[in-house]
């Protein structure tokens, strides 16, 4: 047999869960906070969000509020899409730091040097840096070496450039080769 629910009508306001405060905890919040309770531990107290007690104690700000969603044409999206964007690439950025230590730096690579590029356009800055001293770009067989071992100081102060990646770790390990660039 299957289980009809019945529906019923909440006419009681204390079950009623989408009103979060009735009228006479609404003048309970006012009366704490002015009696020096915080906002955070009213909220606390009543189990509901810090905004709701700040829209409580400062109904102007509710008003502000619902204005403001009405200037964004009604959109929840409270918050400038481009600066979002940019802060989360940010963040993305900072993660990335905080997991490898270093952040390695990528630009747009310019037409004359198109052949170092990946595919979405980019290189290594210092290969660029490098391509950019010697006036021709980079076979990928050859390999820039940081002097100081810091992979985002880019100077070209820093940088060495050697025929493979082997000649680069024979020099790594003390061994003697011709660098094809040094400063
Ligand atoms: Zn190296």
């Amino acid at each position: 047999m299957p289980f009809k629910v019945e529906r019923e009508a909440i006419n009681d306001k204390f079950l009623d869960r989408r009103v979060k405060m009735l009228p006479c905890q609404k003048e309970q919040v006012i009366s704490l906070y002015n009696r020096g309770a915080s906002i955070r531990g009213i909220a606390r107290m009543y189990n509901v969000d810090k905004r709701l007690i700040q829209f409580i104690i400062f109904p102007e700000r509710h008003k502000k509020n619902l204005q403001d969603r009405k200037d964004r044409g009604g959109s929840s999206i409270y918050y400038d899409k481009e600066n979002h964007t940019k802060q989360m690439r940010e963040h993305r950025r900072y993660k990335h730091e905080v997991l490898h230590g270093i952040t390695i730096k990528y630009v747009k690579c310019p037409i004359k040097f198109i052949q170092m590029a990946n595919k979405d356009g980019y290189v290594l800055e210092y290969r660029l840096i490098m391509a950019n001293q010697l006036g021709r770009p980079l076979l990928n067989t050859e390999c820039v070496h940081h002097i100081d071992h810091n992979p985002t100081n880019n100077d070209i102060t820093n940088l060495m450039l050697f025929a493979t990646n082997k000649d680069h770790k024979v020099y790594e390990a003390g061994g003697i080769v011709q660098p094809l660039w040094q400063p």
